[in-house]
């Protein structure tokens, strides 16, 4: 089948999935006004795949099938298979502004992590299966969101509520599960979902120990919608809901028989509870470029605000936008970083003798993307929103295009509402723009899935504690606690070489 079309992508959502939005059942989500915008926006970037003007970063050539596909779905094998990712998810990211969270392609990395994580745990029958489940997916192309919590119907315990997603009946030729999964961002228009492993399983809860891979159609699951953010309002009011609202929904599983060649886990605790712990990195590369094409665009659009009212002429402002740029330049850092990392591991894979070691040398594993996307991108990302909201002021309480066109009140809108060698039209624009980006209900929601991206912040800082680098960092201060006066070999830290002895 090969690489998509846009036009391809839409025909394969018409697969009269059971969908839900604002109360109604949808039949065809391609023809439902909600999803116009993100439709057009994933179409697009189906369609820039064989645009030539794009297709050599977007897509690549597997030398063994002689097929091409998304790079979003390459399995870097060489430093530059790496930076061809990073060219690929950069670009990506920044046609569509860092919007969308969950663009395919973080699933795409997701999948490859998934199954670099089984295969290095020994769990090499589901490493297979996930392969051979990628390899369809650079086949055929698909779009692939996710489910992973639990419902939130008693987070007094960690153990998975009897509403969570289980299994209650198993067959020779697969499954059936039942239960739920919130949230699944994308799953409205995305053509399959990967339920995965979030909570780990204790004993006991094997029938809750499911990983599995499901075409949105599937018999009997039910996609349950939020309310949606494009009303409809236009390109102009709305220049951002308007396009990159990707859908959040509830998924259902009302009795739904998963194949067994869908079945990636089932019961096995040990490897379930592994799926991501030991994988290379491929997701939080994607992560820190969607973060860094968000942040550069927040930049962009503060300093485009910042002119539009004359703010950008004051130290005072200057000061608040320089921040955010030196925000940007710190992401920049931290996304090589974490493409550096990743093919430091994949390397270490493959070889597991080469861990490089130099002077500076870590001695336990850095992960510089995951810490990028817990620890600097939600604080980096909301600084620089409130810079926005900042340098504009009430400017964001900006009325509409109607009133622009209005044929009473326009000449008056041209007349009183311009900034400083900047017509009416465009100032509006702006404003319009920085309103979707820091008032409207697509802003509050951005605001929120940052805090949630990575899933429970707490969560993730406790697992930096637990990880062996907090050893490493407590050796460093016990080394001096136990210098004695005048050692300086107890001061001065040991060199690389004597660290190995
Ligand atoms: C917009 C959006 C999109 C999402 N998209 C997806 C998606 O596509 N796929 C997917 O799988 N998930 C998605 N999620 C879910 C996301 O992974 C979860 O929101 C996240 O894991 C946190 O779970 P929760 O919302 O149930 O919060 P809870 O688990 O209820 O926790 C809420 C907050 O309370 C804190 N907390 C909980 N218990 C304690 C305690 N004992 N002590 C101190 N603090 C505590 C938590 O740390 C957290 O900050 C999305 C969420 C949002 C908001």
């Amino acid at each position: 089948m090969g690489l998509r079309s846009g036009a391809a992508y839409l025909e394969g959502l018409r697969d009269g999935r059971s969908l839900y939005i604002n109360g109604e059942r949808v039949d065809d989500v391609t023809a439902h006004p909600a999803f116009q915008g993100v439709l057009a926006t994933l179409a697009g970037l189906y369609d820039a795949q064989r645009d030539p003007e794009f297709a050599d970063v977007l897509t690549v050539r597997d030398e063994a099938s002689g097929e091409t596909h998304s790079t979003t779905l390459l399995e870097a094998r060489t430093h530059e298979d790496v930076l061809a990712r990073l060219r690929c998810d950069r670009l990506r990211t920044e046609l569509t502004y860092g919007m969308m969270g969950r663009l395919p392609d973080f699933m795409n990395a997701y999948l490859l992590d998934v199954a670099s994580s089984l295969a290095h745990v020994g769990k090499h029958e589901e490493a297979a299966r996930m392969g051979a489940y990628l390899a369809r997916l650079r086949r055929e192309d698909l779009a692939v969101t996710h489910t992973l919590v639990d419902p939130q119907s008693d987070r007094s315990t960690r153990d998975a509520p009897p509403e969570a997603v289980r299994i209650v009946e198993r067959r020779a030729d697969g499954i059936v599960i039942r239960g739920a999964r919130l949230l699944s961002t994308l799953a409205p228009v995305a053509d399959e979902v990967f339920v995965g492993p979030y909570v780990p399983r204790r004993p006991g809860q094997e029938d809750y120990a499911l990983v599995c891979t499901l075409p949105l159609d599937a018999p009997g699951l039910k996609i349950v919608c939020r309310q949606a953010y494009d009303r409809g309002d236009g390109l102009f009011d709305t220049p951002l809901s308007g396009r990159f609202d990707e859908g959040d929904a509830i998924l259902v599983f009302d009795d739904v028989f998963v194949p067994e060649d869908r079945v990636v886990v089932a019961g096995d605790l040990d490897a379930y509870n592994n799926v991501v712990r030991n994988a290379v990195g491929y997701g939080p590369l994607q992560g820190a470029a969607r973060s860094t094409s968000k942040l550069k665009f927040l930049a962009g659009l503060a300093t485009v605000a910042a002119r539009t009212t004359g703010r950008a002429a004051s130290p005072r402002y200057q000061e608040e936008l320089g921040e955010v740029m030196g925000l940007l330049n710190v992401a920049e850092g931290l996304l090589d970083g974490a493409a550096v990392d990743l093919g430091r591991r994949i390397g270490e894979r493959r070889d597991p003798g080469s861990a490089p070691c130099g002077p500076g040398c870590p001695t336990e594993e850095s992960r510089v993307g995951i810490a990028a996307l817990t620890f600097f991108f939600p604080h980096a990302i909301a600084r620089a929103v409130e810079v926005l909201r900042l340098v504009t002021g009430s400017g964001a309480i900006a009325m509409t295009e109607g009133e622009l066109r209005h044929p009473e009140i326009g000449h008056l809108v041209e007349e009183y509402v311009h900034g400083p060698g900047v017509g009416a039209e465009r100032r509006l624009q702006v404003m319009r723009m920085v309103w979707d980006m820091t008032c409207s209900p697509f802003a509050a929601r951005q605001a929120l899935y940052e805090r949630y991206y990575t899933g429970d912040p707490v969560v993730g800082r406790v697992l930096f504690f637990n990880a062996p680098k907090t050893r490493e960092a407590e050796a460093l201060a016990e080394r001096l606690l136990s210098a004695a006066p005048g050692d300086p070999a107890r001061v001065v830290p040991a060199r690389p070489a004597d660290r190995n002895a």
